[in-house]
């Protein structure tokens, strides 16, 4: 078609059909906007009323439930290694010395070996934090144990204390399937990882946590905690909600622990097959920060 040097169409008929059709499009696409926002405004009570209320999708499957579908698996190409903390960081390890840690019930278990930290195989002896954390940003880096060994739960089990009382699960998660609420990065007993993001056994792998710490008022939760959470640089959860204590068993969802900080806990899972190491852990504490918005 030839334009005029205002740009319009030369073919005086054909422009006029075409704003003709374009007119008649504008209608039907007004009308349908229209009925749109009118379905909209449509107070929910008269319309259709649901046959139950929407239960959220944690509520939907018992913890540990092994009909829960497993999140897809995404392979990562890298991970972020060695990345070095910040001027305003507490270093928890840095390859050198326990020092900024305590045990939580068995004398000993965990060791540092050649710059990495270990734990000795006493069940559930969580190494915890001297230092306590509220809201931060965590990062730390793991390796599975290589070659693997043992299956579902029992093949590298560690886990991630948000605050010592909400796990985020680490597991040797490749070609291991296991309930979905028990993978490697799952929120454990509530919430999947969105997708499995795992790095082979024998390889370091990053987890980099930005947490939300919990608010409470008297018995009541005035703000539940939450967290987003990058594995081998891949986002797995995303402002995820924590809706109570993480437990090994299979208990009721709630908060039994009403501090607003807490330490860092690193599992020892308990057995030989589940001796996962840790080296590079930092945190920055990120509710004093500045708000300059
Ligand atoms: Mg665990």
């Amino acid at each position: 078609m030839r334009l005029s040097r205002h740009g319009e169409s030369a073919a005086g008929g054909a422009d006029e059909q075409g704003r003709r059709i374009a007119a008649r499009h504008a209608r039907a696409g007004m009308a349908a906007l229209v009925a749109v926002l009118a379905m909209v405004a449509v107070p929910s009570s008269a319309r259709s009323a649901p046959s139950a209320a929407v239960a959220p999708a944690q509520r939907r499957w018992a913890p540990n439930d092994p009909g829960r579908p497993l999140p897809p698996t995404l392979e990562p190409r890298g991970a972020v290694l060695g990345l070095a903390p910040p001027p305003d960081a507490t270093v928890l390890f840095d390859g050198h010395g326990l020092g900024a840690w305590e045990v939580a019930s068995n004398a000993g278990g965990w060791t540092e070996q050649d710059g990495v930290m270990i734990p000795g195989g006493f069940r559930f002896n969580k190494l915890l934090s001297k230092a306590r954390f509220g809201s931060m940003q965590l990062h730390l880096e793991f390796r599975e144990p290589s070659p693997a060994a043992g299956s579902g739960q029992h093949r590298g089990n560690s886990g991630v204390f948000l605050m010592g009382v909400y796990e985020i699960q680490l597991l040797d998660s490749v070609d291991n399937p296991t309930y979905a609420d028990g993978t490697l990065g799952a929120i454990y007993g509530q919430t999947p990882p969105r997708v499995i993001a795992a790095r082979a056994p024998g390889e370091w792998q990053s987890l980099d946590v930005i947490f939300d710490a919990p608010r409470f008022a008297g018995a009541r939760v005035q703000s539940p905690p939450y967290a987003t959470v990058i594995l081998n640089g891949i986002v797995i959860h995303d402002h995820q909600e924590i809706y109570g204590d993480t437990s090994s068993r299979p208990t009721p969802l709630g908060f039994a622990t009403r501090l607003e900080e807490g330490p860092i806990g690193l599992q020892d899972h308990g057995t030989a097959t589940d001796r996962v190491a840790f080296r590079n852990i930092w945190v920055r504490p990120i509710g004093a920060t500045l708000d300059v918005r």
